[in-house]
């Protein structure tokens, strides 16, 4: 095409969004979190799987010692979730967004739209996981999908994708 115009390639970012046994549980509301994800973002890679305890531990290991540590260890090694890789502009903070505030009172009252506020039970069953920041992006997808190799990927096939 013309090259006389602004490159408007739109530089996407990836993140990792979790659906946490509470939702999977319950066929109809994964189903309703899945269609979010599908409505809002590419899917670059989803997988079904179930951590043991040790996994709990080692990916929540930055809470260790607080008040609700023992408890978000069990629950999310009590059955399976689902994991996505997931791409938009701004994906990180589209997808915390469409979550809602962690605790659920906040995220009922607050934010009865977000999906928290719509299908968490309790705060430390609140039905999705969000990446934060790039740097927790980068780590978070590394760790529920070691195969994934990040950087060469965005080289090899999508020029315009970054983590970041
Ligand atoms: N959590 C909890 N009680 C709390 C705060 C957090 O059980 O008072 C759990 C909850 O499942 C939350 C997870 O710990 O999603 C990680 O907490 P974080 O503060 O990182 O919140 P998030 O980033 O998930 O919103």
């Amino acid at each position: 095409g013309s090259s006389t115009g602004m490159r408007c390639a739109k530089t996407l970012q990836l993140t990792l969004a979790v659906i946490k046994p509470d939702a999977v549980a319950h066929p109809l509301i994964l189903e309703a979190l899945h269609q979010k994800i599908v409505e809002n973002f590419i899917i670059i890679r989803k997988k079904d799987l179930a951590w043991r305890r040790v996994d709990s531990e080692r990916f929540y290991a930055e809470h260790a010692g607080r008040f609700f540590y023992q408890r978000l260890v069990e629950f999310m090694s009590s059955g399976p979730m689902r994991a996505y890789i997931i791409a938009r502009e701004d994906a990180i903070t589209h997808w915390r967004g469409m979550m809602g505030p962690t605790k659920v009172f906040r995220a009922r009252y607050a934010s009865s739209d977000s999906l928290r506020g719509q299908y968490g039970l309790t705060d430390t069953r609140n039905t999705t996981h969000g990446s934060d920041s790039i740097e927790s992006a980068r780590r978070e997808i590394a760790f529920f999908f070691p195969e994934f190799l990040a950087d060469e990927w965005m080289k090899r096939e999508e020029p315009g994708f970054r983590l970041g």
